[in-house]
């Protein structure tokens, strides 16, 4: 006999969509919702957690700004504010999705986790943990950081104090006076460490791979928008030697501080492994006066502190794993090979955006918002073009609906 919850399971109501099911409220999904409002396409977003935007009002830290100027991070349809900063801040980019979920009258069914998705019969089945949704098309809106990545350390588990991944980090207030191993030199690494400096922490820095640090600007105009501009009319390979001749001239020499380059250069890298580089905010002239320490690779964490592969070992207080996100979609996405195991579409940008059978994805091109405008314009108009033929069809398949929403 089954379990009560297992008969729940079975009794789980079904409801046809009038239009497509976009999963994630991320600004990707928002995007995607509101685009296809513009040429009144009705659909339905389905969210795991509370809010829209949830990455960035529930875990990330409180100095965040956005890492690229505002007219590179805008959705379609709606610029921001004209006395928005270059920069905007973590709660200026929330109030902006307020204002684009508000303005485009988008209201995501919250507390819906996904579990599981599937092409069946001609149609996406679509559950989240108490009901089944069904439509033609599915846009897959969860992001290229949905869940984080917990590195596998030597001896993690037995740390006598606080270990805590960059997402459940806010301020280094909670640090003050502390010693801190952060594991990562990406963007979230750097920033955290400078973070912890400002709040009087001690910050050593675990340096594991190469990175390119670049400078945020060079002479006044964003490094990204140099490079853009740069790339419509020279070669990735000069827009890379032309941007690190830069980089070292405003920054001096990084391999001087433990931060060695990669051999590919920064733009170029990002396209092949969308790593993307540091735009640096502060943290290097920190690494320079000593107060963010660069550490060499971890060899295991001991119960107060870490030892490191040359050899010193050193007591810490907290532990932070900068360490990245990863994408969800294989636990839930099931019977199509459009994504990778990685949870990454196969196709890369810009040929990720549309997969088999009515499948859309949004956001997994490693290029931010800019890849998520770009997507959210191509699903639009691609399922506006099937819109019209396709109401027939969905008149006939409403006959079969257990409940209209
Ligand atoms: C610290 C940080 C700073 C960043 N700064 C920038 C920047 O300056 N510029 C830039 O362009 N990009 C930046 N990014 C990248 C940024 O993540 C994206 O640009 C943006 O948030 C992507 O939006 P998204 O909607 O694709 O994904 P997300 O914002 O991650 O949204 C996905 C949504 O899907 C929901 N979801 C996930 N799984 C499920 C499920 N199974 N069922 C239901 N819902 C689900 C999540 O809860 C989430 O709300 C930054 C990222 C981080 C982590």
């Amino acid at each position: 006999m089954g379990s009560c919850k297992e008969e729940e399971r079975k009794q789980q109501k079904s409801v046809w969509v009038h239009g497509p099911i976009i999963v994630g409220a991320g600004p990707s999904g928002l995007a995607v919702a509101a685009c296809l409002k513009q040429s009144q396409i009705p659909s339905l977003v389905l969210e795991r957690s509370d809010c829209i935007a949830s990455l960035w009002q529930q875990r990330t830290y409180d100095r965040l700004k956005l890492h690229l100027p505002k007219q590179f991070c805008q959705l379609p349809l709606l610029d921001y504010p004209k006395h928005f900063p270059k920069y905007p801040t973590k709660h200026q980019f929330i109030s902006y999705m307020e204002s684009y979920a508000k303005h485009f009258c988008i209201e995501p069914k919250f507390k819906q986790l996904v579990e599981k998705a599937e092409f069946v019969n001609g149609i996406w089945r679509v559950k989240s943990q108490d009901c089944e949704y069904i439509s033609k098309w599915l846009v897959v809106a969860t992001g290229e950081n949905a869940e984080p990545v917990i590195p596998q350390i030597q001896g993690l588990d037995r740390f006598n104090g606080n270990v805590v991944h960059t997402s459940g980090y806010k301020s280094g207030y909670e640090f003050r006076k502390q010693k801190v191993l952060v594991v990562g030199c990406g963007n979230s690494g750097m920033e955290v460490s400078l973070d912890l400096c400002r709040h009087n922490a001690s910050p050593h820095m675990v340096v594991r791979n190469s990175v390119h640090v670049l400078p945020r600007e060079i002479f006044g105009c964003s490094t990204f928008g140099i490079a853009m501009a740069l790339h419509k009319w020279l070669p990735l390979r000069l827009v890379d030697k032309f941007i690190l001749l830069m980089s070292n001239l405003i920054l001096g020499s990084t391999e001087n501080l433990g931060l060695r380059r990669p051999e590919t250069g920064p733009i170029e890298l990002k396209n092949i492994t969308g790593k993307t580089p540091v735009l640096d905010g502060g943290a290097l002239n920190q690494i320079k006066s000593g107060n963010i320490k660069v550490m060499e690779e971890v060899k295991e964490i001991t119960r107060n502190g870490a030892k490191f592969m040359d050899g010193q070992e050193k007591e810490f207080d907290s532990i932070v794993l900068a360490t990245g996100y990863k994408s969800n979609v294989p636990f839930w996405l099931k019977g199509s090979d459009f994504f990778t195991e990685q949870g990454m579409p196969r196709r890369p940008f810009p040929n990720g955006w549309k997969g088999e059978n009515g499948l859309y994805t949004v956001g997994f091109t490693r290029r931010g918002l800019l890849g998520t405008a770009s997507d959210a314009i191509k699903i639009a108009n691609d399922i506006a073009d099937q819109w019209k033929i396709n109401k027939e069809w969905d008149n006939i398949c409403s006959s079969y609906v257990i409940l209209q929403i």
